[in-house]
This record gives C-alpha cells, sequence and structure tokens, in this order.
C-alpha cells in the first residue's frame, strides 16, 4: 500500500494499492482496446463525452478542494481557484474548440503539382495511448487539462500521479469514472515513478511529463531507447523585471502572491526579482513589510495565507539553497528557516537581497517560498541578466508604458513573457504553455497542445490518368522534362524589388 500524509498535519489522509510492473502489459492491452474503439467515434460526440466531467464536479468543489488541501498543504480556496476551477474552465474551452483546432481537414496548396491533378491534404490522427506523468504541486489541474486534450484528440491515458499525490490522483479516475466514458479509456496507476517509470516510457506511444528538470532528462533518455516522443513540463526560474515607473501597489501585491502562492512551490512563481535602482530600496522596504503580514499556518484555518510544502526532504533542499546563498554573500531580508511554531513542513517567506546574477541562488530553482533580488540599472543589463539563466519557462516585466514593455518581453527566451501579470498563465486553457532550454519542450494547452496528441496524416491523391513526367525511362523525352522543370525553377527566384 502507498500512504498519503497530510504535510501541515503530519496526519495519515489515506493509502492506495500499489500498481506493480507486471500489472502494466495488461493496463496497456485493454487501453489499447479502449482506444480503438475511442478514435472511431466523431470528434463531436468524444467531446461532448469528456465534457461530462463538469457535470460530475459540480457537486464535488469542496470535497476535492479539500482533498487537494490535504494533500499538498495549499488552503482550499487556493485549490478551487487555481486547480479545480482550471480543470472545469479547461475542459469548457476544449469542448469548445477542438473540431476547428484538430477536427478538420486540411487542404494543402502544392502549387505547380496542381496542374498534373495532384492534391493534398492532412486529417489529425490520435497517438494511441498516451502516458501522462504527474508533479505533485497542482496534482489536479496539471495532469487532468493534459487527460482532457489527450482524450477529445480520440487517445487512451495511463497516468501516473506522483506519490505524494495519490489520492488526488484517484479522485481523477473516480470523476472520470463517473462518466459515460469507457472503461479503461483512462486508467490510473500508483506507485514509485524510478520503479514504474521505464515500463511505462517503454509501452506509452507519447509521454507527456510533468516534474524536475532532473526527472525530465531521464525520461528523454530512456524514451529514446524507443524514439517515444515527449513533451517535458520542467523546471523554472522566473524572473520579474521592475522599471521605476511601474504602478508600485500592484506591483507589491503582485510579486508577493506570484512568489509565496502554493509555499513557492510553482514552476512559474516568482523566483527572481530584477529591481530598478531608482526604486530599489522603496520597493524592498515595503515588500518586506507586506510579507511580514502573510499568514502561515493550517491551511484549513480561515484567513490563512501561505501554508506548508509538501515533505521535509523539499525543505531541507530549500534551507540547503539558503545557506549557500548566505554563503555567497547575499543577505536573508525575512525568513530564512523552517517555521518553528508548526509541526508540519513550513517555511518561513523568505526574502534574500543584496544577490547578484552569478549566485547559485539566483542561477538555481529554489522550489519553495524563496525570492532572490538582484539590482539593475539599464535595460539591456537586465534583458542580458534574466536571458542568463539555465531555465526558460516564464518572465514578467513591470512598466506603465505596455509598448516598452512589448519591447522588452520579445527580447527574452522563455516560452511565456507577462506584462504586468504574474504567474497566472499556467492555468489559461488557450495559450501554450511551455518553456525553453531546462524548462523543457513541447507545448501542452491550447491549440499547441492538441498539436502533441495527434499526429498529421498527410493524404495526397492523384487523378491524372498520364505518368509523372520524372518516372521512367530516361531517355531522350526526360531531358526535355528537365528542360521545362529548369524554366519553372527560374520562374520562382523572387527578384529584388518583390
Ligand atoms: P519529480 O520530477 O520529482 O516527479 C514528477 C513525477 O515524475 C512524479 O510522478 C514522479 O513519481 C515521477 N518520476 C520520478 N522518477 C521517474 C522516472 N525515472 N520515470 C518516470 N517518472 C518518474 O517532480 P516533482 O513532483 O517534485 O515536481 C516539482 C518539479 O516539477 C519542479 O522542478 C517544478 O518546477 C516542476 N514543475 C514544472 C511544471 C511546468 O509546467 N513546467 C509544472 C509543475 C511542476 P514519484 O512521485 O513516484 O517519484
Amino acid at each position: 500500500m502507498k500512504d498519503s500524509i497530510n504535510p501541515a498535519t503530519l496526519e495519515l489522509n489515506g493509502s492506495v494499492q500499489e500498481t506493480s510492473n507486471e500489472d502494466l502489459k495488461s493496463i496497456f492491452e485493454n487501453a489499447r482496446s479502449a482506444q480503438k474503439i475511442w478514435q472511431k467515434l466523431p470528434i463531436e460526440e468524444r467531446a461532448r463525452r469528456v465534457v461530462e466531467i463538469n457535470k460530475v464536479m459540480s457537486t464535488q468543489y469542496e470535497e476535492i478542494s479539500n482533498l487537494i488541501s490535504s494533500e499538498v498543504g495549499k488552503p482550499p480556496s487556493e485549490a478551487f481557484t487555481n486547480e479545480v476551477y482550471g480543470v472545469i474552465d479547461a475542459t469548457f474551452h476544449y469542448y469548445s474548440t477542438v473540431m476547428e483546432t484538430i477536427g478538420q481537414k486540411r487542404e494543402i496548396p502544392l502549387g505547380f503539382y496542381e496542374s498534373m491533378e495532384k492534391k493534398s491534404y492532412v486529417i489529425y490522427k490520435p497517438l494511441g495511448v498516451i502516458a501522462v506523468i504527474g508533479p505533485y504541486n497542482y496534482p489536479f489541474a496539471i495532469p487532468f487539462m493534459q487527460i482532457i486534450q489527450s482524450l477529445m484528440a480520440g487517445n487512451a491515458v495511463v497516468f501516473k500521479p506522483s506519490s505524494e499525490t495519490i489520492l488526488t490522483g484517484k479522485k481523477i479516475q473516480d470523476i472520470i469514472n463517473e462518466t459515460k466514458l469507457p472503461q479503461y479509456l483512462v486508467q490510473t496507476i500508483f506507485g514509485s515513478g524510478s520503479e514504474l517509470g521505464n515500463p511505462l516510457i517503454d509501452l506509452a506511444d507519447k509521454v507527456i511529463f510533468t516534474g524536475s528538470t532532473v526527472t525530465g532528462k531521464r525520461i528523454m533518455e530512456r524514451a529514446a531507447h524507443t524514439l517515444t516522443p515527449v513533451d517535458l513540463e520542467l523546471g523554472g526560474k522566473s524572473a520579474m523585471i521592475v522599471f521605476p515607473d511601474v504602478n508600485m501597489e500592484r506591483a507589491l501585491s503582485a510579486v508577493r502572491w506570484g512568489v509565496f502562492t502554493n509555499s513557492g512551490q510553482v514552476c512559474c512563481s516568482i523566483k527572481r526579482l530584477y529591481l530598478h535602482e531608482d526604486i530599489y530600496d522603496e520597493f524592498i522596504d515595503k515588500l518586506v513589510k507586506l510579507t511580514k503580514e502573510l499568514k502561515q499556518g493550517i491551511p484549513t484555518e480561515r484567513g490563512v495565507d501561505v501554508g506548508a510544502m509538501i515533505n521535509l526532504e523539499q525543505l531541507e533542499l530549500v534551507d540547503e539553497m539558503v545557506q549557500t546563498g548566505k554563503n555567497e554573500g547575499a543577505k536573508i531580508l525575512i525568513g530564512g528557516r523552517r517555521n518553528p511554531n508548526l509541526k508540519g513542513y513550513f517555511y518561513e517567506p523568505t526574502i534574500i537581497g543584496n544577490a547578484t546574477n552569478d549566485m547559485e541562488i539566483v542561477q538555481k530553482e529554489i522550489f519553495g517560498p524563496v525570492l532572490v533580488v538582484i539590482k539593475f540599472s539599464n535595460k539591456e543589463e537586465v534583458i542580458d541578466m534574466v536571458n542568463d539563466n539555465p531555465y526558460g519557462l516564464t518572465s514578467t516585466v513591470w512598466t506603465e508604458n505596455i509598448e516598452f514593455g512589448k519591447r522588452i518581453a520579445e527580447e527574452i527566451n522563455t516560452g511565456t513573457v507577462m506584462i504586468n501579470e504574474v504567474v497566472y498563465t499556467f492555468a489559461l486553457a488557450a495559450t501554450p504553455w511551455g518553456g525553453t532550454k531546462e524548462s523543457g519542450i513541447g507545448r501542452t494547452h491550447g491549440r499547441e497542445g492538441f498539436l502533441e496528441v495527434v499526429r498529421p496524416l498527410h493524404i495526397n491523391v492523384d487523378r491524372s490518368h498520364e505518368n509523372d513526367p520524372w518516372w521512367f525511362p530516361y531517355d531522350e523525352d526526360a531531358l526535355d522534362v528537365v528542360e521545362n522543370f529548369k524554366l519553372i525553377a527560374k520562374s520562382l527566384i523572387v527578384k529584388d524589388d518583390e
């Protein structure tokens, strides 16, 4: 059996039966049989059956939010707005857009070849059985949104939740079981990723993985054996750049939430704050005061803003990195230790100032409630500093001059750049989500997310009764054909003044 522990109270939430490696073979056989029938349904019918999820969930908002809270340590209200609502919104959005995105035949102009009565079109076919491997920090929204896109596109799914959040994983399966979706179309497996991971990757037609960069690289390495495609949604070190003309009150509230929501265990939470030298002292002063006002405690208690971290190991990793920062010469402005007044895994909201871009605490992901602050003096310098980082998930630019903000945004090498916003775009169903560099490859959500879970099938039709001019034999006539092609080739040169 695998246990789920509440990281805020250290009480046992419950347990589930673990899946063995031997079970995986029959799980995949069942998934393949279910998928074969499912893919034949018209896409509108698939979407209509998947959107049932919203109806099933409509009587369980509180139950689901409390469950997520009990496993991750975040306030239930945060679990609802960031996770449960996210899934509902995404399910409806995908239901409304799947047809126009991947449900229609796409005619492709062929230029000169059309004169030989050739035509091409592309349709989108499902991949088969997709393995969705989820992280612990958003154990409901992240994998569920990926599962929903995969299903609507005609795939079956084998889902492995994080070992820390098995009951939330089971809840996703229970919700699906309550809809009229075919048996075995989605199957949730429980157990350690290091044991189940390899056979899962070997059997899947695609792996959609969300988690750390270290694990992501292991998955890609394994997937290379079978050339299984992977979508990797990995770590981050998101930067917020604040220019002096900013609306300071809003920026302060935004960064406070953007750093400490979910105890900083967010792939795209603000980890690096770049402050212009003209406002550095005032901004820091106010931010430290605002951070002091945050209430940390048992997340189900009213008024608590910041809950617990997932486990002792993560908490100790964060603390180690904070100590590294001190050794590097940075200064702890607030926090910097485990909360001594609470018995669960609570790390105090922490701000570290006097940092420079080359420090380890600026370069490495610290997956907890820790913000590192760096001073800058001009836009060229700050763009270079933001880009000089192994990760490339999101970033955000703060200025009242939106056009200036856009120009900066276009110079930054991350998957998303927000202007005067933080974090929330991870919940947008309509926009592509994913990173550059060590933040991963591929995209989930939106049109791009649908394209990750299908294969384009190109169909080429010829209605002519003539031989193609380039077929054998290569005789005198063939030489005429070559000359003709040379003329056509010349007509395809773009003239300088065009
Ligand atoms: P991990 O990489 O530790 O685990 C993620 C998942 O991978 C878990 O289900 C885990 O199972 C499984 N796993 C572990 N080893 C293997 C393996 N060898 N093969 C296959 N699966 C394996 O990440 P965390 O859960 O700790 O999540 C935190 C990380 O995720 C952070 O770095 C964060 O930035 C990133 N993240 C990225 C997001 C994005 O969208 N880019 C979103 C959310 C988080 P088990 O639990 O059993 O070990």
